[in-house]
């Protein structure tokens, strides 16, 4: 009989919806309108030869790297940051090995991390979801040979401290220590610029959020160079597609588009907030494209949230299983009008009143 390694059997499963969002879909943190108008004509010049061949990326990964002012061999561009975790595990966990992640996060740490054999150590956030610096320092060991940190934190939308992450990666010299900032744009902070001085220390970056390309999947995975060229020959030589490819040049090119959506995104999160301030809804203060908010105190509470929404024809993500996170929905934001739809629908339903077609114009 076939069976798995046992680090597969343990696996916790991940449950996205791979079909049926139908409706504003404010539920994955994707760009509510879509890429820039000009990735989209550069797309539509894709010839038959174009696809033809395995793709090149070696002249968009210079690109990228002129963009984020670091050398090509720094960085490698990945099938979103899904696979850039994906082959942190690969290149340097071995079973028995720990990994640290900081709970509530982005669940594809732990599985990747488990698929490697890797025994996961989840430190829990403080009050408030605070980063939990002490607790993380706490674990580390001489077996801890990766920690992975979103700043900002996804389902949170909270930060940690520029100085704690990076005295957290001093502090595990064993470890790759790797930055997750797929929320970048909205938040403006990295430690991008010292990649160079601390040797463990790994940053991502998506183009799934705010540039609206997640059905194309890139990302970007930077590093010090000598261990970029490790996880090279871990990789796939065509892990990201010619049409990614293709595309990515015109995205970075349209910095005006990002600008102008991510300033809709962040004036929408504090109309949002504010919103959820009065009306005396539980929330943590983002710094994402997102806001966790806790409509009620259990998981009865935020189904029955998610389903007047999906009613009104918004769909938004139950996190009430996530720790800490009881009763709580993560709602993503989109442009002014998408929120001025949101913002409807929510007061329609805090007011108790039956969720109508009114709130889907
Ligand atoms: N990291 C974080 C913190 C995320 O929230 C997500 C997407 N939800 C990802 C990574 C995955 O990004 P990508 O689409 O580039 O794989």
């Amino acid at each position: 009989m076939l069976n798995p390694r046992a680090a597969v059997r343990n696996i916790p499963q991940y449950h996205p919806p791979l079909a049926g969002r139908a409706g504003l879909r404010l539920d994955f943190n994707e760009n509510a309108v879509g890429c820039s108008p000009r990735v989209l004509a550069c797309l539509r010049k894709l010839t038959a030869d174009d696809l033809s061949r395995y793709p090149e990326r070696e002249a968009v990964e210079t690109r990228v790297a002129e963009f984020l002012g670091i050398s090509d061999s720094e960085l490698l561009l990945t099938n979103g940051v899904d696979e850039a975790i994906h082959l942190l595990c690969q290149t340097y966990l071995d079973p028995g090995d720990e990994a640290l992640i900081v709970v509530p996060t982005y669940s594809m740490y732990r599985i990747y991390m488990a698929a490697a054999g890797a025994s996961v150590i989840s430190v829990a956030s403080q009050n408030n979801f605070e980063f939990p610096r002490a607790a993380v320092l706490n674990q580390i060991s001489q077996r801890t040979r990766l920690v992975a940190i979103a700043n900002p934190n996804n389902p949170t939308g909270t930060v940690a401290r520029r100085e704690d992450l990076l005295h957290i990666a001093r502090s595990a010299p064993n470890a790759a220590v790797l930055i997750d900032e797929a929320y970048f744009e909205f938040y403006g902070q990295t430690v991008l610029d010292q990649c160079r001085e601390i040797e463990n220390l790994f940053v991502t970056r998506t183009f799934s959020k705010a540039y609206g390309l997640a059905g194309l999947r890139i990302g970007v995975l930077a590093g010090r160079a000598d261990h970029m060229h490790l996880l090279r020959r871990v990789c796939s030589p065509y892990n990201v597609n010619a049409v990614a490819l293709a595309g990515l040049p015109e995205a970075l090119a349209d910095q005006c588009y990002i600008q102008q959506y991510v300033s809709q995104v962040i004036e929408g999160r504090t109309r949002l907030e504010r919103t959820l301030e009065a009306s005396g809804i539980q929330f943590w203060p983002s710094h994402a494209n997102f806001v966790l908010a806790r409509v009620g105190s259990d998981a009865q509470a935020s189904a029955a949230f998610v389903r007047q929404m999906r009613a009104s024809g918004i769909l938004v993500r139950d996190r009430t299983s996530d720790p800490g996170c009881a009763g709580c929905v993560r709602i993503t934001l989109g442009s002014r009008e998408q929120t001025d739809r949101l913002l409807a629908a929510l007061l329609q339903i805090l007011e108790g009143q039956p969720v109508s077609e009114g709130a889907r114009s």
